[in-house]
């Protein structure tokens, strides 16, 4: 390395939520941080934020949250004595909305880069060896660096099937169906995961009929059986036809869009589309970040190993967010990055993989924290169980909103809480009382004992706590 080379204390390649937090959180740690990205926006500009930003969590909440107003306004405003009419969509100004909210929020972190006196790396960064990384533009202009510490952030991309190649025109992945011109009449999506039923949903509210092609037999496996089962019915009835033990076999282009054959019930099927889109889950990115070559330790899947305290197999390089183990989320992949920067700096945080919560964007929202009943089961836990319905809760029925439920699981013995469930309006909220909770070691005896205001859709949080010692006030 000659003597002109940048040093860096570290440098982090990737700018997701999990690389642009831990760029962060070691310049606040008095770290000289550097951090490489070869993202470009819509507009061909560079832009840090990643899939969180750029075209998963945030714009996939713009649009459903449009799409709930607009559906709201359509079926639920007369209930409220409003009449409105004329209500129309206009995709063109929903999809500009969108990307005027990411591209504010993408500026907003190259903001929080200068603030805190990062260097933003505009390119593809790889492992050169010798804690080095080599940073291609894409006028394919390089420059290396050297690191005491590299943390990996590289993320990950929509997974692949033969059996539906992408074109982003008709078959579309998550990013595609971001940003479609218009509402398609028949839309076909394959994967009843959390970003199927989230786009589902989407297009669905604004007036596609869609059918969700799922190859497992069950609906939402990771999720706790009755939430799952209850948010299949709502989903259902909303009309998103959900069809399990669907798995695709084949595409083939018509004139007009596509047509599916899948395999249902030992029997071959088929169904055209105008639009398909893929969301068969995501596999981690390390496409010419030159692992091999440097030696780090991959997994068959392709995530990079790592120990509990996000260490790969090489000295002085981490790895966080979506491009190791555990659930792709967003906020998963920042707790990772905090914690390297700080354990980088001599810390020693702790991440409790155990405590973090779930959440889909359908209408009504389902999250979760902890262990579902069945796993309980499984692991033969002595358990109580404690449920309200929102249908029971004034604030809910206040706003119109009283389907779905609060499940809390707690230990029989010492009653602290293993798992809260929660299916229903604003549940991603309501989420974090329950994880909070659950970080303190409370039992269900705890939440119950705490003053929870009236009339607010936590009620319900609590009324379920009081419900697994069977002293439920409301039902
Ligand atoms: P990413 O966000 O994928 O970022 C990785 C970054 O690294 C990218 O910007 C990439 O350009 C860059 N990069 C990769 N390789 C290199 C290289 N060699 N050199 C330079 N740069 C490189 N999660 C939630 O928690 N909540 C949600 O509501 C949610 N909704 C989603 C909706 C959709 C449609 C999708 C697709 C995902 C959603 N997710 C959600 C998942 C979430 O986006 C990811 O878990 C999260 O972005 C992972 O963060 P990360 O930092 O690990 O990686
Ligand atoms: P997730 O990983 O949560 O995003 O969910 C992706 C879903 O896609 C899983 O539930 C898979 O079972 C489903 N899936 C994968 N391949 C196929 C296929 N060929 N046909 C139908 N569903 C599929």
């Amino acid at each position: 390395m000659n003597d002109n080379t940048q040093s860096y204390d570290v440098v982090v390649i990737g700018a997701g939520p999990g690389g642009y937090v831990a760029a962060i959180r070691c310049a606040q740690l008095g770290m000289k941080t550097a951090c490489v990205e070869s993202w470009l926006g819509e507009d061909g500009n560079p832009a840090l934020g990643g899939t969180c930003l750029n075209v998963g969590c945030i714009p996939s909440k713009a649009l459903l949250d449009s799409s709930h107003h607009y559906e709201h306004l359509k079926l639920h405003a007369g209930d409220h004595g409003i009449s409105v009419s004329n209500i129309a969509v206009d995709v063109a100004t929903m999809v500009a909305r969108k990307r005027k909210i990411v591209s504010g929020l993408t500026q907003g972190i190259a903001g929080l880069f200068r603030k805190h006196k990062i260097d933003w790396l505009k390119g593809h960064g790889m492992l050169a060896g010798n804690n080095a990384v080599t940073v291609t533009a894409t006028d394919g202009a390089q420059q290396t660096v050297s690191a005491r510490n590299i943390i990996i952030a590289t993320g990950s991309v929509p997974a692949r099937i033969p059996q539906a190649p992408v074109d982003q025109n008709v078959i579309c992945d998550s990013t595609g169906a971001l940003s479609f011109d218009h509402v398609p009449a028949r839309l076909g999506v394959i994967g009843a995961g959390v970003i199927g039923l989230e786009l589902g949903s989407v297009w669905r509210r604004l007036g596609a009929q869609v059918t969700v092609l799922e190859a497992m037999d069950s609906f939402l496996a990771a999720a706790d059986e009755k939430i799952a089962a209850e948010s299949k019915k709502i989903l259902s009835k909303q009309g998103l036809e959900i069809r399990l033990g669907a798995k695709v076999t084949g595409t083939q282009m018509t004139g007009t869009g596509v047509l599916v054959s899948f395999e249902q019930n030992g029997q071959a099927q088929q169904m055209e589309f105008d639009k398909l889109v893929v969301a068969v889950g995501r596999r981690p990115n390390t496409e010419g970040l030159g692992a091999v070559e440097a030696g780090l330790a991959v997994d068959q899947r392709g995530f990079i190993e790592v120990d509990a305290s996000c260490r790969t197999n090489l000295p002085n390089i981490y790895a966080v967010g979506d491009v190791v183990h555990g659930p792709m989320l967003a906020h998963k992949a920042s707790e990772e990055g905090v914690a390297v920067a700080e354990i980088i700096a001599g810390q020693q945080p702790v991440i409790d993989h155990a405590l973090i919560p779930w959440v889909i964007y359908t209408w009504p929202e389902i999250a979760w924290v902890g262990k579902t009943e069945q796993a309980l089961k499984q692991d033969g836990v002595n358990y109580r169980v404690g449920t309200f319905p929102f249908m029971a809760s004034g604030r809910a029925r206040a706003m119109g909103e009283s389907e779905g439920l609060v499940k809390i699981l707690a230990d029989a013995t010492t009653d602290a809480i293993l798992g809260v469930h929660i299916l229903g309006p604003s549940a991603s909220e309501l989420v974090s009382e329950a994880a909070t909770a659950m970080a303190f070691g409370a039992s269900s005896e705890d939440i119950s004992r705490i003053c929870h205001a009236h009339p607010t859709l936590a009620e319900a949080v609590h009324e379920a706590a009081l419900g697994v010692d069977g002293r439920t006030i409301h039902i």
